[in-house]
């Protein structure tokens, strides 16, 4: 049982404001394992002024870029040694595969951490410019105080993308973790400590969605960075329209796999265990729409089924588990939900469906639909759980028109023996990324959506610019 009783702010264990206690509940044997405070109002008063002191008169905007990548390598140099304790932790917090996990939630976050830390060598922060009147200095500050809002599915991995940009441009950081996952930021915190970020520069609070709301509109927050649904992305977007605030966004999406003529099957549909149902398919990128010739359309509905049915559900924390439980009963009941209205609105069952695989913990099916049509619900709405939709299509004008026919353009993948070709395919896909034969995130590469999946890319260059401000300082020639 891990017990919390402080929050993490300004750089001290402070007592929280209320008496409200978040209880963080094991997805697979439902007791509670730990207990931390849940933050209110106040108590995001007090981390935005710890964070305004902190940008305002503290030491760290003022570092130069190398001397905060020192600090943050300390950071990214811990989070190395001890990555294994924040797998197995955000794995008994939400129920990821813990063979997804110790590279989802705890490699990834700390290769992100050190792809900026490293970034901060090369990066142009400041450059003399011909202009046209004359002599021109352009140089890049820190944004100011960032409030970095994320969800439970990859707590650590959407946080880092936030909070080491953001600390490698100068910024302080209000964090707010989703209340069904803050026992990851604590550990973080230690670590953060230990590493020497200076107080005030990094705060965190847990909290649910109204004190993040707050903290959103807060008047002393410069920059919000949300991850999370597009409906509360849209509740953010407007509150910082009004108050002119930055803010970066991702949200959900609906992607699409497109299976085309020439694809190994076998090499495919292992792709997709990863593609289209990394963790439990509680992921914004999964691609849980497939595309698939009509010429081979059998051939993939078999194929799909037997890996989809084949998928060892249980235990998060063992190694051969493939698909753990869903984070929480409602999640299990929503992803449920889903499977009801996949039979009603006429798709075909090929495996998996409403029997729990166990009768303890947020367990669900692995469920694939076929003969699904894309003006369906399934198809249109993100379900967020292992439940994917086998979708046929004429010809490869077809497939495309069908993959874009969607509100969302986060991901996708193509697969084909000719890569050259997916790549052509992939061009014509609007989504912020594409994958040929593959899906990962790459830290040195953006990553964000187009149309309702989001506003701004995270990672590379780009997701540094989004915690930066540009100043021209133009002078007689
Ligand atoms: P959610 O929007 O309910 O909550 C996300 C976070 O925002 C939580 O910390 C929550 O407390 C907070 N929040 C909710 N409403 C808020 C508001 N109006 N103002 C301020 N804070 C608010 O989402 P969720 O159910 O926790 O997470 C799942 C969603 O996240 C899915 O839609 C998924 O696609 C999306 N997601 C997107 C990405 C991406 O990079 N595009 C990555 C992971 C998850």
């Amino acid at each position: 049982m891990r017990e919390h009783d402080r929050l993490f702010i300004g750089g001290q264990w402070t007592a929280p404001a209320g008496t409200g206690v978040i209880e963080v509940i094991s997805p697979h044997t439902e007791e509670v394992i730990g207990r931390v405070p849940e933050g209110t109002e106040a108590d995001i008063d007090h981390a935005v002024a710890a964070a305004r002191r902190a940008f305002d008169t503290g030491p760290w905007p003022r570092m130069t870029p190398a001397e905060r990548a020192e600090v943050v390598g300390r950071l990214a140099a811990i989070y190395a040694e001890r990555q294994q304790e924040m797998a197995d932790l955000v794995t008994a917090e939400m129920g990821s595969p813990i063979m997804f996990s110790v590279f989802g939630q705890s490699a990834i976050p700390q290769m992100v951490l050190q792809y900026y830390t490293d970034l901060a060598a090369s990066y142009t922060w400041e450059e003399e410019r011909p202009g046209m009147l004359g002599p021109v200095t352009v140089t890049r500050e820190p944004v100011g105080v960032v409030a970095a809002i994320v969800p439970w599915n990859v707590p650590q991995f959407t946080l880092m993308l936030k909070l080491a940009p953001a600390l490698i441009a100068g910024c302080t950081v209000v964090a707010k973790p989703s209340p069904e996952t803050p026992l990851d930021t604590y550990l973080l915190a230690e670590w953060i400590t230990e590493a020497g970020i200076p107080e005030g520069v990094v705060n965190i609070v847990p909290a649910g969605r109204e004190v993040g709301a707050y903290l959103v509109a807060h008047p002393d927050v410069d920059k919000v960075s949300f991850t999370g649904s597009t409906a509360a992305g849209r509740q953010i977007a407007a509150v910082c329209g009004e108050q002119l605030k930055r803010v970066t966004l991702e949200l959900g999406g609906k992607s699409a796999a497109i299976v085309l003529e020439d694809a190994d099957l076998a090499a495919t549909v292992e792709g997709f265990k990863l593609a289209s149902l990394m963790n439990n398919g509680e992921a914004c990128a999964a691609q849980t729409r497939i595309l698939a010739p009509r010429s081979r359309y059998d051939e993939v509905a078999d194929a799909l089924a037997a890996m989809v049915g084949s998928l060892t559900v249980g235990d998060p924390a063992d190694y051969s588990t493939e698909i753990g439980p869903l984070v929480a009963r409602r999640q299990q009941e929503r992803v449920e939900g889903y499977i009801r209205l996949g039979q009603e609105e006429g798709a075909k069952l090929l495996t998996g469906g409403l029997n729990r695989p166990h009768d303890r913990g947020w367990y669900v099916a692995p469920t694939v639909f076929a003969d699904v049509d894309n003006s369906m619900r399934i198809a249109q709405e993100e379900i967020f759980g292992p439940v994917l939709a086998l979708i046929p299509y004429e010809d490869e004008a077809d497939a495309i028109r069908i993959a874009n026919d969607s509100a969302y353009g986060l991901g996708g993948s193509v697969w084909t023996a000719d890569v050259e070709h997916g790549v052509e395919v992939a061009r014509q896909i609007r989504t912020g990324s594409c994958g040929v034969n593959m899906y990962v995130l790459d830290p040195n590469t953006p990553f964000g959506g187009y149309k309702n999946s989001g506003l701004g890319r995270e990672l590379g260059p780009e997701g540094l610019v989004a915690y930066l401000e540009h100043k021209s300082i133009p002078r007689p020639a």
